[in-house]
């Protein structure tokens, strides 16, 4: 058997970043920069009042209190978004807005709240320090400077920044792109009436929203029977546009394993199919079909979500740069016995109480028990070796937040 070490490798080997692409700023959301970003404009662009108010000459109302305000004609209003700048001339003041343009020869801005909101004449009742309310080019970037680096994951406040910087794209790490196959003849989708002897299908949906959550992107999510031709199809049509291809089931050890069947059970086709020591999850593969990487991983729905967290998931973020690659690993006491089968690394579903340090085992360990795992917030990573752990053990625990 194949060590959880070994197989992680593989699947790591085979998925691979897609080239550089530059998109539009709402579809670099999430990714990670392929470029340095080098500021074309300042920021602030110019001079611009960071108050409503008056621009003035500071000097000219440096005597102004309440009981001796200084009156001075307004001669212009300067509202934000005004593209021609007239001058201040002595003696007089403009009407400005936040974000307006500071006129020529203005040396403060005095906050409406200190005068009487004179539209003809201002009555200024403080005096205004020169340079006071006034927000400078360049304060916040210096056009020509490097702002933001390659590698650095886009946030919303990157978005904002490269916008306010007058990009309108930026050059990405493209997202995966994954084709998520579903096998079974038993499978209707839901929403459907299930006749006797048929399950809904629930791997491809819980497999889209899983490759989604881990930053890539879903190509199609189509449901195919136990035949071959039926899945070749679906190969056929999907796999050219897929950075990689997902399937569930038809991998085990029974008759009607589409996927194997498909490929070839002796792995002829470059899918090689193999047992891990692991539970869930013991039937996997992996390998390429028509050179585009494939994973092969088996029906049970837990099965299938431990398996995507532990090969997939990690070698998806890696490869599109994306922090955080590893769910976090926390120790924690185990709150009660748990057994575990000898040769096989346990990945049991479980209850993180992160403030008290605890863990409990959540749910039996079969691989059919999906309503365990969707309220579990954490798996236990239990070693190959160990086959029975007391309460009160210390026990690794990967958190799923
Ligand atoms: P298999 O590996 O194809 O034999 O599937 C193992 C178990 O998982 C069987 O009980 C299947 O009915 C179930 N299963 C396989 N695929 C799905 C799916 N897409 N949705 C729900 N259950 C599935
Ligand atoms: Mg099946």
């Amino acid at each position: 058997m194949r060590s959880v070490e070994e197989h992680q490798r593989v699947v790591a080997g085979l998925i691979t970043a897609r080239p550089a692409a530059t998109v539009g700023l709402a579809d670099a959301e999430g990714l990670v920069l392929a470029e340095d970003v080098v500021a074309e404009v300042s920021l602030p662009v110019f001079d611009n009042s960071a108050m409503d108010g008056y621009a003035v000459r500071a000097d000219e109302i440096a005597s102004a209190s309440a009981d001796r305000p200084v009156k001075l004609p307004v001669a212009e209003d300067i509202p934000a978004g005004r593209t021609d700048i007239p001058t201040l001339e002595p003696g007089s003041a403009h009407r400005i807005m936040t974000g307006a343009p500071i006129p020529a020869g203005a040396t403060a801005v005095v906050p409406v709240e200190a005068t009487d909101g004179g539209t003809d004449v201002v009555t200024i009742n403080d005096a205004s320090a020169e340079g006071r309310h006034i927000r400078r080019a360049g304060e916040d970037v210096a056009k020509g400077s490097t702002v933001l680096r390659t590698g650095q994951q886009v946030s919303p406040a990157v978005v904002g920044l490269a916008a306010a910087l007058g990009r309108h794209e930026l050059t990405v790490i493209p997202r995966l792109r994954v084709l998520v196959i579903s096998t079974g003849s038993e499978l209707v989708s839901p929403g459907s009436p299930l006749r006797p002897g048929q399950i809904y299908e629930s791997n491809s949906p819980m497999l889209a929203a899983a490759v989604r959550d881990a930053g890539a992107t879903v190509v199609a999510t189509p449901a195919v029977s136990d035949e071959v031709a039926q899945f070749a199809a679906v190969l056929d049509r999907y796999a050219g546009d897929s950075d990689l291809i997902i399937t569930s089931g038809g991998v085990s050890a029974g008759a009607y394993e589409v996927v194997k069947d498909a490929f070839g059970r002796a792995g002829d086709q470059g899918v090689d199919f193999v047992k891990v020591a692991m539970q869930p999850g013991m039937p996997q593969g992996s390998g390429r079909v028509a050179g585009t990487p494939i994973v092969t991983l088996p029906g049970n729905p837990v099965s299938v979500l431990v398996s995507f967290e532990v090969f997939v998931r990690p070698a998806l973020r890696r490869a599109m740069g994306l922090p955080d690659a590893e769910r976090p690993r926390r120790a924690a006491v185990l709150t009660e016995k748990l057994t575990s089968p000898p040769g096989k690394r346990q990945f049991r579903r479980g209850v993180l109480d992160a403030d008290a340090g605890t863990v409990s085992g959540y749910g039996p360990p079969g691989s059919h028990h999906l309503r365990y795992l969707a309220s579990a917030n954490c798996l236990l990573d239990i070693a190959e070796d160990v086959t029975e752990i007391p309460p009160g053990s210390q026990v690794e625990v990967w958190d799923l937040g």
